[in-house]
């Protein structure tokens, strides 16, 4: 009897212990990370909320966008510097929101980006890349704002990654959010000095790893992880694939999942 009582005492931990797990985003158990969102097959625009929560929808463990600021201070989800043929960071998001994207949707903010990740999403983490602004000071103060807004919205468990072409901002976001994960960009600097500055992981063009395959063993050495971009080709999936990298940032997320389906079955 004794013995019974201990079996369901156990049982009974493990699935509180899962029910605690199960508020927090796990992640789900693939490579799959959305490059700007699940788009393409559906025609939504880049960055989109719509392409956002197709993401979720298709179960990929990431779904990337970028964040650049406004004249105001108001943190967007948008690629490149202008938009609708205003510089981003010289406007304001009330002149900049005057422009819908084409499917009809505001110009995302990431306070609005981050809420859809955290509502009725147990699977996909935001990857979250800080496009380098005009100036090196502007960066930092971005990244400042970005983890204030993640703290604000207790969105921290959400974040899978935050990834720049700009050292210094992945330094800051480290600084100020020690347990953040961070990722690389630019493709410069080895898996040991990125360990030394504390970065967790590789996020580089699919090039370098061919340049540098050297890269791919110390990285895993080192425990960090290992991404690459943008991805599109099945050839270049499998390589990938066959490197075991952790993640694959695609345009293509639905290629990838009939290749990760095909190499189960
Ligand atoms: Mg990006």
């Amino acid at each position: 009897m004794y013995f019974l009582i201990i079996i369901f005492n156990i049982i009974t931990l493990n699935s509180c212990n899962n029910l605690t797990a199960g508020k927090k985003n796990e992640f789900a158990n693939n490579v799959v990370v959305a490059h700007r969102g699940a788009w393409r097959a559906k025609q939504f625009p880049e960055n989109s909320i719509a392409s956002l929560s197709h993401a979720i929808q298709l179960n990929c463990t990431g779904s990337e966008f970028d964040v650049r600021m406004t004249s105001d201070s108001i943190l967007v989800v948008f690629h490149d510097p202008d938009y609708h043929g205003l510089l981003i960071e010289e406007t304001t998001y009330d002149e900049l929101s005057k422009f819908k994207l084409s499917n009809g949707e505001n110009l995302p903010t990431l306070k609005e980006y981050l809420l859809t990740g955290l509502n009725n999403n147990t699977s996909t983490g935001l990857v979250c890349e800080i496009k380098p602004p005009g100036n090196k000071k502007r960066g930092l103060y971005i990244a400042k704002k970005v983890i204030e807004l993640v703290n604000e919205l207790e969105a921290q468990s959400i974040i899978l990654s935050y990834i720049s072409f700009d050292y210094e901002v992945l330094k800051k976001i480290h600084e100020i959010a020690p347990l953040a994960k961070t990722q690389y960009l630019n493709g410069t600097k080895s898996p040991d000095e990125l360990k030394k500055d504390g970065i967790s992981g590789l996020d580089y063009h699919i090039g370098v790893f061919k340049k540098h395959p050297e890269w791919i063993k110390s990285a895993k050495k080192n425990g960090m992880t290992l991404n690459a971009w943008t991805v599109n080709s099945p050839e270049n999936i499998d390589w990938l694939l066959d490197n075991n990298f952790d993640f694959i940032t695609t345009n293509e997320p639905e290629l990838l999942f009939e290749k990760i389906k095909k190499r189960l079955d």
